[in-house]
């Protein structure tokens, strides 16, 4: 008789604390059968002891690994010195983080929120205002053009310009005011665009939908179609920004620059939510006292942790080890094409991995992956999602391979 792998071992500790989510949590997850226990740089622990490999880093929120030193010392710090004060007030982190966030993304002006969902959430309010006091659009008539496999949060407004039937059936009546268009499709944004568009929103590239990455022409062209039509693009980078790809920005490989961005997961450097909207003076700028605001939103413990992580990004390190280990993860990912894979897609170090019919889902992929230590999920019913935090060794990053090639190997 072969052992039972540990995870799924009852009498394992995991076993108990997974059957206490179970009871009590809300069943809007389906997560792999591992608990964690510890983490440090690209290294998890589950509760009994057994170490795994992080080739998801939180969905990119661990860009930096887990527990990155300057940016355990930057909250530990600040913890000592004070962690929210509202924004009835000013603090001494707030104005030195929005600085240096606007330099650091060549933009203007910073809204800072929470979570990424309220970020875009934010841009939409933004555009909308903009579309009406600067561009002339009749009160209510705004629109805003997205792309269909989009993925942008979880919000009942978010939610009602999704394709997806899991996360928007039976949460309507949804919010208005939305045009959806085919992914990389430039020629549907240009038939939909009009005198009443606010804004075109876009992922640079589709993260939950597979690592998506559209075609050359169609940033620029989106880009273009905004300038002739007085629309904004907002380049929604929450998962593709900051150094994910190789780059500060995703955008940036496409050479295009967006009117508005929105940035959250790796800016608070997988120590607690923060996220921001970033951009033009002028748009940003149509916000008045009491229109927006958050009660966490630009906290000083936010601000300091997101600082750090600014300084982290300033270097180039980071989006340099995304460009070189993001080449060689290419290239051995790119051998399984025909041999168990059907697609590789993605930049730097982020892929998602087609898996070829007649191979394993994407859901048995990952729990095979699990049984050699390395965690990362599916998306999508046939995609391996692959995102190792930045700071991993090409060692480990090898060792992860080497287990995705045998379990996808044919
Ligand atoms: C994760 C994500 C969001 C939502 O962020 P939350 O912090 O989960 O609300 C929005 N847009 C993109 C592209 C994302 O990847």
């Amino acid at each position: 008789m072969t052992a039972v792998p540990s995870h799924l071992d009852s009498s394992s500790k995991a076993a108990a604390f997974r059957a206490l989510d179970d009871q009590y949590s809300a069943h809007n997850y389906h997560p792999l059968p591992v608990v964690i226990a510890e983490a440090s740089g690209a290294w998890m622990t589950d509760v009994d002891g057994r170490r795994h490999l992080d080739f998801l880093a939180g969905y990119s929120a661990l860009n930096f690994g887990h527990g990155h030193p300057a940016l355990v010392a930057a909250a530990t710090e600040q913890l000592g010195r004070v962690t929210l004060t509202s924004r009835a007030f000013h603090h001494d982190q707030l104005g030195p983080f929005c600085q240096e966030l606007a330099e650091l993304t060549g933009t203007d002006r910073v809204l800072p929120m929470n979570s990424g969902a309220e970020a875009v959430e934010s841009a939409i309010k933004i555009a909308r205002k903009w579309a009406y006091q600067v561009k002339g659009v009749p009160e209510n008539q705004a629109e805003i053009i997205v792309a269909g496999s989009n993925f942008h949060g979880r919000t009942t407004t978010i939610v009602s310009f999704s394709t997806d039937p899991d996360a928007r059936n039976e949460f309507g009546p949804f919010t208005p005011g939305f045009r959806i268009t085919e992914y990389g499709d430039a020629a549907a944004v240009e038939a939909a665009i009009n005198e009443r568009t606010a804004a075109v929103l876009v992922e640079p590239i589709q993260g939950e939908a597979g690592v998506v990455v559209p075609p050359a022409d169609y940033l620029p062209r989106l880009r273009r179609l905004c300038d002739e039509h007085g629309a904004l693009l907002i380049a929604d980078e929450i998962q593709s920004g900051l150094a994910r790809t190789g780059e500060l920005l995703a955008s940036a490989h496409d050479g295009i620059r967006a009117d508005l961005y929105t940035l959250g997961k790796a800016l608070g450097g997988g120590i607690l939510p923060v996220s921001a909207v970033v951009g033009r003076d002028d748009v940003i700028g149509v916000l008045q006292p009491g229109q927006h605001g958050s009660t966490f939103g630009g906290n000083p413990l936010a601000c300091a942790v997101g600082r750090a992580v600014i300084r982290l990004l300033s270097t180039g390190e980071f989006q340099e080890r995304s460009r070189e280990l993001g080449a060689h993860m290419h290239a051995r990912l790119g051998e399984l094409v025909g041999r168990g894979a059907l697609e590789v897609r993605g930049r730097g170090l982020w892929a998602g991995v087609e898996i070829a019919p007649g191979g394993p889902t994407g859901r048995q992929a990952s729990e095979a992956l699990l049984e050699r230590g390395v965690l990362c999920k599916e998306t999508q019913d046939t995609t391996l999602r692959l995102a190792p935090p930045l700071v991993i060794s090409r060692e480990d990053l090898d060792t992860g391979l080497d287990a995705i090639t045998e379990v996808l190997a044919r």
